[in-house]
């Protein structure tokens, strides 16, 4: 076959493939297997080799023009299939901007952080610093400190999660008490918000898990009055209203003299519920004066400062604020009631 007649072959050959050639991937196939070095064009200039010296130049233009015909067409024919691809490309991505948003799924606070954010606003507006302590804690500070006898039943399996002899889930966020008189002198006021953890039977009013807000106020001449004052003006700012109290003498070994502070039920305003167990009053805090042995363990002087202490219980008083009447509610993970609580 002579030199014309194959230059003529591979033509035809390439139009016929450029015409089946239907994306820029099957261009650069077709670039390779036409123009690359083991391609049908290079093969020619084995022809070349076999020619006369006369025909070598007439040759080599030829398969050159060849060559750059082949060229010319592939460029063509790829920007022309780059551009539908695009184009293609961009009609899929065609975001219609009339079409209505997604509905986005906004998280909020449970209702136990949000009423404990509360009562930390309050202490903290009333000049009181925040203090975090350990949930696992040493007898020490969970009881001996506080001046829990060595056979008070709260140390008890039946009331304390144990973990081992002197480790315990804390009962009360009391433990930082003497935390803080060991690292800071008065006057001290503080709060402490937590959790806590004690071995009782869960019911609608009590749970195995809580949360306190301990608050406790020490300095020179702290009296009585101080501290009723103080949780009168805090229940008020609460609930932002004038709030009922009554506070009833009681004992807590951390105290001396120890109370109980009661509100009204705000449920049934005093007339009797299931809550309030039919007495319309509901009780809150375990408050007293604290014990001169307490102030020692913290390395107080009880004969010059004294002080006082109170433990609000977070659970206690969500249920006041947004009528709720059963304390397993807060750990259900129930969505219909989460809901419903907002800043
Ligand atoms: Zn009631």
């Amino acid at each position: 076959m002579t030199l014309n007649a194959k230059i003529t072959e591979i033509r035809e050959k390439f139009l016929q493939e450029l015409k089946l050639a239907k994306t820029s991937r099957q261009i650069e196939i077709l670039k390779i297997s036409f123009l690359g070095k083991k391609g049908s064009v290079q093969s020619l200039m084995q022809n070349l080799k076999d020619a006369t010296q006369e025909q070598r130049p007439l040759f080599g233009k030829q398969i050159n023009d060849l060559k750059l015909e082949i060229t010319s067409h592939l460029e063509n024919s790829l920007k022309r299939l780059l551009l539908e691809e695009e184009t293609k490309k961009l009609e899929n991505e065609y975001i219609d901007v009339t079409l209505p948003g997604r509905k986005h799924f906004w998280g909020r606070y449970h209702p136990i952080t949000l009423t404990m954010n509360k009562m930390i606003d309050v202490f903290v507006s009333m000049g009181f610093a925040v203090e975090i302590g350990p949930d696992v804690d040493s007898d020490f500070y969970n009881f001996e400190g506080l001046n829990f006898a060595k056979d008070h039943p709260s140390r008890d399996m039946q009331d304390t999660f144990f973990i081992t002899d002197d480790l315990l889930l804390r009962t009360h966020t009391s433990n930082v008490q003497v935390r803080v008189m060991e690292r800071f002198k008065p006057p001290i006021r503080c709060i402490a918000p937590g959790k806590c953890f004690r071995n009782e039977t869960i019911s609608s009013r009590s749970h195995v898990f809580f949360h306190q807000v301990e608050m406790f106020y020490i300095d020179e001449n702290v009296s009585f009055a101080d501290l009723f004052a103080t949780l009168n003006e805090f229940l008020s700012k609460l609930f932002k209203k004038q709030i009922e109290t009554r506070f009833r003498p009681s004992y807590f070994p951390f105290v001396e003299p120890g109370m109980e502070c009661d509100i009204k039920c705000i449920i049934c305003s005093g007339q009797g519920c299931r809550l309030c167990k039919g007495t319309g009053w509901l009780e809150v805090f375990g408050a007293g004066m604290i014990h001169p042995n307490v102030l020692k363990a913290g390395g107080i002087d009880p004969e010059k400062y004294s002080g006082y202490a109170a433990g609000l219980g977070v659970e206690r008083l969500a249920m006041l604020i947004h009528q709720i009447n059963d304390i397993r509610m807060f750990t259900e993970n129930d969505m219909r009631f989460l809901q419903q609580f907002s800043l």
